[in-house]
């Protein structure tokens, strides 16, 4: 059990509609019980009427920080004080932060899945295939730009999306981004050094079935990396290791951007392996 909780200003917390969150708590909470931390996290039920009085109840309470999940993620924008480099790029923000008597809102889920990335690969000057022009996509899109990947193929079913989001590539970062409209299966051009899948497929795998990709078309050279973190192993990451891939999973960006999180309330860098084997523990991996 977390040590008694003293202070206010050592609040955090995730506001989302509905309890989307569970796991994040228990992941969060598990590194500051690791590091003695005597903070708390707590998921808020906030729907978008309320968005508004929420952070104005954090701001009165003087709570530390917040995630934001969906839908909140753009429309909190308007109740925050600024924003960080990138989450200004994107117009999305899942990470508020007090600098004095501030809220700015980052975004850590790019942030977070690039550390992942970088694990096993630098993406300065590749060439990356990217699944989806939604929020993850949009995070993702934009650090791996400002990273220095040398072009973003972004690959979208809807094209206003992808559109809009290969606009914001081109003009706010030195990457090159072209749109290729999802309309039939997708053949990985063999130059692409990382494929990424950043759509919602693979969270019902029983369901949602596969990317509509030619399996055949991803190379052993290939990083292969997929957001969806619950399952882990997903069909895309078990197609991919099948063909010699590497790959990055989707947990590993749902730790590194709790790990980021904290460090910006708290200053502190936890250890992210006590975070992932909470994660692992929930989800049976
Ligand atoms: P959005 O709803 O904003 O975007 C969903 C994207 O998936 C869109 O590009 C959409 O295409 C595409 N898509 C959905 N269904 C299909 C389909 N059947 N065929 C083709 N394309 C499809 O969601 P988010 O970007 O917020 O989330 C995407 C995923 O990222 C989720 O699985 C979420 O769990 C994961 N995520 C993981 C995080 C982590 O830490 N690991 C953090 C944040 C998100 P279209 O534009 O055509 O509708």
């Amino acid at each position: 059990m977390p040590k008694e909780f003293n202070f206010l200003s050592q609040l955090t917390g995730s506001f989302a509609l509905a309890a989307a969150g569970n796991a994040t708590v228990a992941m969060i909470e598990a590194a500051y019980r690791h590091h003695g931390l005597d903070w708390r996290y707590i998921n808020c039920e906030v729907t978008p009427e309320r968005l508004g009085d929420a952070v104005r109840g954090a701001r009165a309470m003087g709570w530390a920080g917040f995630n934001c999940s969906l839908p909140h993620k753009v429309a909190v924008i308007e109740h925050l004080d600024g924003l960080g480099e990138s989450a200004a790029i994107m117009r999305a923000v899942n990470c508020a932060v007090r600098r004095g008597d501030k809220y700015v809102g980052e975004n850590t889920d790019g942030k977070g899945f690039l550390m992942s990335l970088e694990g096993v690969v630098d993406p300065r000057g590749k060439r990356i295939v990217l699944f989806g022009a939604g929020g993850a996509a949009r995070a993702l899109g934009v650090e791996l730009a400002l990273a220095g990947a040398c072009s973003i193929s972004v690959v979208n079913r809807s094209p206003e999306r992808g559109a809009e989001l290969v606009g914001v590539i081109n003009d706010k970062t030195p990457a090159k981004a072209e749109l290729i409209v999802w309309d039939r299966k997708y053949k990985v051009q063999p130059d692409a050094d990382i494929v990424i899948n950043a759509t919602s497929i693979g969270l019902y795998p029983h369901v949602d079935g596969r990317l509509d990709v030619d399996i055949e078309s991803l190379k052993p050279a290939m990083v292969v990396a997929d957001v969806v973190p619950s399952p882990p192993r997903t069909n895309l990451i078990k197609d991919a290791q099948a063909r010699g891939c590497t790959i990055v999973d989707g947990l590993g960006m749902l730790v590194n951007q709790g790990v980021i999180s904290i460090k910006y309330w708290t200053g502190i860098d936890v250890d992210a392996t006590v975070m992932r084997q909470k994660l692992e523990d929930i989800y049976g991996e």
